[in-house]
């Protein structure tokens, strides 16, 4: 038996007892004729101790030669401590130890293996099994898991059954490049990836299931942005029989339950909001709730005043900063800097300082009086202490760069505590959503998004201003899941196809076997995906997904681990009937 006990179990209780124990050597402190031993698993740390007085020579000698991260097995006694730890579970005692064999060396190991560690991410990310025996990472492993569990537990309980679908397939069109899979067996021919098990759970529904879940992997081949991952998990769920109603509600549920099992938090309020109200209110569609700085249209109260900026704009837009008068002037020239970075992309910002003694300061004084400013601060619902940012320009794009502001501001004032959980549902997003650079209009959500019944008749008159059933679940600020109700019937699927310009040729290649499907008796159904990997990062109280998966890729789409992607062979490439053609 290597062991009788774990590291991180063993306490007064069990004094004198003879004990066996196994795990890694985390650290050692040698005095010659006393040698203590933090002995890791991951359960726990206990102290080993080696005396001269009480232990034999030999173990004596075999102790002295231990290194960090040697893998070692102990028998010994349990014995009270003399210095104890409060801060640990076993810190009230150690083991004085009779035996002890080495199973296995290591080398010295590239970063210190402690809660804290002086390895830098590239080096972590390499080393990664070593990373994964640090407190931290593995506690985030373990929270990861006890998330999948409550959510299989309450789905099941729910009645809807986990079905795999399988992952060499066909383009699955959610918006990203697929990755592909050369076939041998069929030479020049190649599954994709799938982006979304989307079509099989619209199939499994077709097939009577009823009530599906998976937790799955996806693919999506992107351009990498921060904390993306090429492959991630998402819970993806889909119900028979049900209206948009039926599934906020079913998952509505599910976050609840999630916040209490896994935060003990108890959520009062689930609010909806549509896409436009969002749009407006914040500019953008996944809107932290859990503060105020809603948006405050100006345009009316700022008009024919000879500023032309504002008078030529097509939105002026302003929030409150809360406490923001107490921002220096360098401060604030930082502030407006920041929103001109290219990355934010605003040509400058007006402010309004709005004082205790209930006076505005503004930076366009010249333009606006006291009367004028007060109409702004009403607006944006500012009060004495406030600041006013106000930007303006093509509502579109000045709404992402208020929002963007607003977040960084929130960010740097304390006010996105990661304790407090704001869930909001986004409904009634567009349809159809135009894109620059194809110069046409592409499935906002995917193609097989049902518009709000009456509304197909839209598409030909004003396609951008069809609303779909469809809805994100947002929390504090992160899209955390997506869905909609389907199209079930062909006729209006392959209208849709024809919408977003497939040739009836096209739409039957790649996805004739759904419509084919939706002939034999397809019924109403929807679903939704939830993104597992943010999800657990933010009830994990962090925002790095990185954190979350044991074995991630880089930035660059890399596992710097395993070194993949990496070449294969022309043996290889033969065997697949592929030429490399490398571009210079
Ligand atoms: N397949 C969709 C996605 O991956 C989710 C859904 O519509 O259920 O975003």
């Amino acid at each position: 038996m290597y062991r009788t006990h774990s590291n991180g179990e063993l306490n007064a209780s069990h004094i004198n007892t003879q004990v066996t124990l196994a795990g890694w050597v985390q650290k050692i402190r040698n005095k010659g004729f006393m040698i203590w031993v933090d002995l890791r698993d991951r359960y726990g740390i206990t102290q080993l101790i080696f005396d001269e007085e009480r232990t034999s020579k030999e173990v004596m000698e075999i102790a002295s030669q231990l290194g960090r991260e040697f893998v070692i097995q102990i028998d010994g006694t349990v014995i009270e401590r003399e210095s104890k730890n409060p801060n640990m579970p076993t810190g009230d005692i150690e083991i004085l130890v009779k035996n002890i064999t080495v199973l296995n060396k290591s080398l010295t190991p590239p970063f210190t293996i402690e809660n804290e560690t002086d390895g830098g991410e590239d080096l972590r990310m390499k080393y990664r099994y070593l990373d994964i025996r640090r407190k931290p990472v593995r506690e985030n492993l373990v929270f990861r898991h006890k998330v999948t569990m409550a959510v299989r537990n309450y789905l099941s309980e729910k009645n809807f059954v986990e079905v795999e679908t399988p992952y060499l397939i066909k383009s699955t069109p959610e918006g990203a490049r697929d990755f592909v899979v050369p076939s041998r067996m069929n030479e020049g021919q190649f599954y994709a990836l799938p982006q979304s098990p989307q079509t099989f759970k619209q199939l499994l529904m077709v097939g009577g299931m009823d009530k599906y879940f998976q937790i799955v992997k996806c693919f999506r081949d992107e351009d990498l942005r921060a904390d993306r991952q090429p492959e991630f998990t998402q819970i993806d769920c889909e119900m028979a029989f049900v209206e948009q109603e039926d599934i906020l509600n079913t998952f509505e549920g599910l976050t609840r339950h999630l916040l209490k099992e896994i935060n003990g938090v108890g959520v009062s309020e689930f609010p909806r909001m549509t896409y436009d109200e969002a749009m407006r209110k914040y500019g953008n569609d996944k809107p932290d709730i859990r503060f105020g700085m809603e948006f405050g249209e100006l345009n009316a109260a700022t008009q024919h005043k000879d500023f032309n900026v504002f008078n030529q704009a097509e939105l002026v837009v302003g929030i409150a900063v809360p406490g923001g008068n107490s921002f220096t002037r360098k401060e604030i020239d930082a502030l407006i800097d920041w929103v001109k970075r290219p990355q934010i992309g605003a040509m400058g910002m007006v402010y309004c300082r709005y004082n205790e003694d209930g006076s505005f300061k503004s930076s366009v004084d010249k333009f606006y009086d006291q009367e004028d400013l007060q109409r702004w601060a009403a607006i944006t619902g500012a009060k004495p202490g406030d600041l006013i940012c106000v930007l303006s320009g093509e509502a579109h794009k000045v709404r992402s760069q208020l929002s963007a502001l607003r977040m960084e501001l929130a960010q740097r004032l304390g006010l996105r505590d990661p304790k407090v959980f704001a869930p909001l549902w986004v409904v009634d997003f567009p349809l159809l959503e135009w894109d620059e650079e194809s110069q046409r209009y592409h499935a906002m959500h995917h193609p097989f998004t049902s518009p709000k019944p009456g509304q197909l008749e839209l598409l030909e008159t004003d396609p951008g201003a069809v609303k779909a059933n469809a809805y994100d679940l947002v929390l504090n600020g992160n899209e955390i899941g997506g869905g909609s109700i389907r199209i079930h019937d062909k006729e209006t699927q392959s209208l849709m196809f024809d919408y977003l310009g497939f040739t009836p040729q096209e739409a039957k290649a790649q996805f004739g076997f759904l419509m084919d499907a939706f002939q034999y008796g397809a019924p109403p159904h929807g679903g939704i995906a939830f993104g597992l990997d943010r999800l657990v990062a933010i009830l994990g109280g962090q925002e790095t997904i990185r954190d979350f998966i044991a074995f991630p890729k880089n930035n660059a789409g890399r596992d710097v681990m395993i070194d993949a992607p990496a070449p294969i062979d022309t043996a290889q490439l033969e065997e697949l009937s592929l030429q490399l053609k490398i571009k210079d």
